[in-house]
């Protein structure tokens, strides 16, 4: 689709599959506000005192559409903890709100690692900065992504500078002016600290280049995440025998239902070609299944849901993964600590 009619009309059908509201998701929400705990409750007291690494997913729905009431996913973004050391992976918008009701303090954030650069993983990245170095949050803090990151993060700088400077001032802080940023554009090993190896994959999310998933080797654990991609011999490759594989998913007839239902009210656009579009750039959920057989990893966590409707059960996720995986499947919910 190369006009710009059609791709209009994709970015707004995008939007809308993100916003459906659902019946199922508004009786949720209210269901969970009624009981003890919230989901950052649950998730401070998994993190409590925990000696293992910990997986916590802070945003659990794909796209950046959709941004109304009813959307109660935010975007995608998670964070990992161990041994007291965090590592924060993509920063789509709620990133900075979902990290704090987690309980990890600012300072605790030692790295932060982008997939690639649509706004659902990137777009809340300087503001994580920024409000964590208020917060607390080391100067050392160092961030790896695919090329202009290292750009976009001095050019963020420069446009907060008026503002970073203010609280200098007023708060004799030291002045947030760089971070360290390393750009990743090819495979292989990204960086190693005392807690973690991380490395990198290319996955194919035309026409983003690159686009990386990464796996972390931690001492106890270890987590591999397939970023946004099409089925990628790649992903089932970097997560072998990997603890955990924190992968993409998409649920194909909830798509198809929503753009039919779509062209049935009139909007100019062609099933084919956007179902040709959403699979050359995401991946089926029975692919997903397939991938982490292939892998042979222990937990298949499903996050990055397409769409990101609350109103699709747990077990219609998990079916069709379910035909091909044998290990454990955990759909994917903001908060979660895995
Ligand atoms: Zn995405
Ligand atoms: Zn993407």
């Amino acid at each position: 689709m190369k006009d710009t009619s059609s791709t209009l009309s994709r970015r707004t059908l995008l939007e809308g599959l993100a916003a459906t509201p659902t019946l199922t998701a508004a009786a949720a929400s209210v269901a969970a506000q009624t009981p003890a705990k919230t989901a950052a409750e649950q998730a401070q007291a998994a993190l409590k005192d925990a000696k293992a690494t910990k997986l916590v997913l802070l945003g659990t729905g794909a796209g950046p559409g959709g941004q109304g009431p009813e959307r109660t996913r935010k975007m995608t973004s998670h964070v990992m903890l161990s041994n007291g050391a965090a590592y924060v992976l993509d920063c789509g918008l709620g990133v900075t709100d979902q990290y704090a009701r987690t309980g990890i303090p600012f300072p605790a954030l030692r790295s932060i690692f982008i997939t690639h650069h649509h706004a659902d993983h990137n777009i809340e990245y300087g503001p994580l900065l920024v409000i964590g170095w208020i917060n607390g949050t080391h100067l050392d803090v160092r961030a790896f992504g695919p090329p202009p990151l290292k750009q976009m993060t001095e050019d963020f700088m420069r446009a907060y500078k008026t503002t970073v400077d203010f609280w200098v001032e007023d708060l004799k802080m030291k002045p947030l002016v760089a971070v360290d940023v390393q750009e990743v554009s090819a495979a292989g090993p990204v960086t190693q600290d005392d807690n973690v190896k991380v490395s990198a994959i290319i996955v194919e999310h035309p026409p983003v280049r690159p686009a990386l998933g990464y796996r972390f080797d931690f001492k106890d654990r270890s987590i591999a995440v397939s970023g946004d991609t099409a089925p990628s011999e790649a992903v089932a490759k970097m997560a072998k025998g990997a603890d955990v594989l924190v992968h993409e998913a998409m649920y194909v007839p909830a798509i198809e239902t929503y753009i039919r239902g779509e062209i049935a009210k009139g909007r100019p656009i062609k099933f084919e070609d956007l179902m040709a579009h959403m699979k050359a750039d995401h991946t089926p959920v029975e692919d997903v299944g397939r991938i982490a057989q292939e892998a042979g990893v222990k937990t298949l966590v499903l996050s990055h849901l397409i769409p990101a409707f609350d109103g699709i059960g747990d077990d219609t996720w998990r079916a069709p993964a379910e035909k091909y995986f044998k290990g454990e499947i955990i759909v994917g919910k903001d908060l979660m600590v895995v």
